[in-house]
């Protein structure tokens, strides 16, 4: 598997790597404000960050998914919080439209996003549907030319702000689920920002509520019905961005205990010679490695899948082989890269948690006030075991392929 990337590639990651290392010392000062960082747009904007694997036709930067991942990876060991905005915006958000929006629905929504006039979100979690979205009870009726949205979101990253979302709701009659596109400033649309969370402290959360909001008609989002299919598509991505953000966590962890461990000084001597300590460095650097693989092999299976799906002409074809029909080789693809995102995400999420524990407890009491690195990343890295399918759901997602159909534990 080769993972090696050309020379412009490369220099766009330098110029994200020297643009996250700008922004630090404002991100801290943000995160311990509990404030969006307002700075993220400006600054990343210009170098493309705001739409990387958005293809070129719509102003991205039309790059791979390793390229990607890798950005999310550098960005990530700024701390979850910085690289959920991001992960919302295009893994959940852009991708969720170039994947399956019409011509006409690019056109108009991808421009604007990859600009930073509009930032996406992705809305699908309800107060009684968390990992089973199908319980979702958000419904839609047809009215004239547009759908009437009733129900209630939550935990909607970049929720406050968002000029863009999709949203998935039930058809009042049918019960099928279907997914919208719906603008932040929709009559009936309101966004109310969620208080008081653990962590991830720069992004902000929301409440959605559908007041009988108005859809027009052509923002139904694929065809109705689709709305699941469109929703778990949509989660591949996010898990491989959350396993590339988890990575970034380490290598920040493991860069601050190196750090630290040499400077502090006890029982006559700095930490980094105790081997106690260089049993949690150790450690980590194992879990950095392990996970870096899962995700760059993840990355690259979904790249795959993107470019067999572009060699689809026949518009028929394309949609039954996206709803898993008739088609062998998209199925395999597809069932790979999900495969491969999921254990990504399960495996780099709980390592990220384990090495932030590992740092905190190398840092001592001096680990323990927000104001330390390994301390948000402790209380960030708590976050991405639950989102983007909580870890439970995705052991049984993993079991399952291996098992078979049949031994789908729900
Ligand atoms: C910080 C944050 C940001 C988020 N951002 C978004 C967003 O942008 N958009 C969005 O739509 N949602 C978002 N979410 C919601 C997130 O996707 C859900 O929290 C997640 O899907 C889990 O749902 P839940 O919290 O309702 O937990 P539940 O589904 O109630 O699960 C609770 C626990 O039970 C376990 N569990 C559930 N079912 C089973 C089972 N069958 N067998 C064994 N164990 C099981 C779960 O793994 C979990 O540990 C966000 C959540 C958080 C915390």
């Amino acid at each position: 598997m080769n993972f090696d990337l050309s020379a412009t590639q490369k220099g766009f990651l330098q110029k994200l790597d020297s643009a996250c290392s700008s922004i630090r010392e404002y991100e801290e000062k943000c995160y311990l404000d509990e404030r969006m960082n307002d700075r993220i747009v400006p600054i990343f904007g210009p170098l493309g960050m705001l739409g990387c694997p958005v293809s070129k036709i719509y102003g991205g930067l039309g790059y791979d998914m390793l390229t990607y991942a890798l950005a999310i990876e550098r960005i990530g060991a700024e701390g979850a919080s910085m690289r959920t905005f991001f992960s919302v915006h295009t893994s959940i958000g852009q991708l969720v439209l170039q994947s399956w929006a019409s011509e006409e629905q690019k056109k108009e929504y991808l421009p604007e996003t990859v600009t930073g006039k509009k930032i996406m979100a992705f809305a699908l979690t309800e107060p009684s549907a968390g990992s089973d979205p199908s319980s979702m009870v958000t419904k839609f009726e047809k009215k004239g030319d547009h759908y009437v949205l009733r129900g209630k979101k939550h935990w909607i990253g970049n929720g406050t702000y968002a000029g863009t979302m999709t949203t998935y709701a039930k058809d009042a009659g049918t019960g099928k689920i279907s997914a919208f596109i719906v603008d932040g400033d929709s009559r009936g649309l309101r966004k109310v920002e969620m208080k008081n969370k653990m962590g991830l402290l720069t992004v902000k959360n929301a409440e959605i509520f559908f007041d009988s909001c108005s859809v027009t008609k052509k923002n139904l989002l694929g065809k109705e019905g689709q709305g699941l299919s469109i929703a778990f598509s949509a989660l591949v991505d996010g898990r491989l961005s959350v396993a590339a953000g988890a990575v970034g966590i380490m290598t920040d962890c493991l860069a601050e205990c190196a750090r630290y461990s040499k400077t502090r000084e006890q029982h006559g001597g700095p930490l980094a010679k105790k081997q106690l300590i260089q049993d949690h460095i150790a450690r980590i650097a194992v879990s950095i490695e392990s996970s870096r693989w899962l995700v760059y092999r993840a990355a690259v299976a979904r790249q795959k899948l993107h470019e067999y799906v572009e060699t689809i002409t026949d518009k028929g074809e394309y949609w039954q082989a996206r709803l898993g029909r008739g088609n062998s080789e998209y199925s395999e693809l597809r069932s790979r890269a999900d495969m491969l995102a999921a254990l990504a995400k399960f495996h780099a999420s709980n390592s990220a948690f384990d090495a932030a524990n590992r740092s905190v407890q190398v840092f001592g009491a001096a680990g323990y006030v927000k104001t330390a690195r390994v301390a948000r990343h402790f209380l960030d890295s708590r976050a991405t075991t639950i989102y983007e399918g909580a870890n439970e759901v995705l052991e049984l997602k993993i079991a399952s392929q291996i098992l078979g159909k049949e031994y789908t534990a729900y």
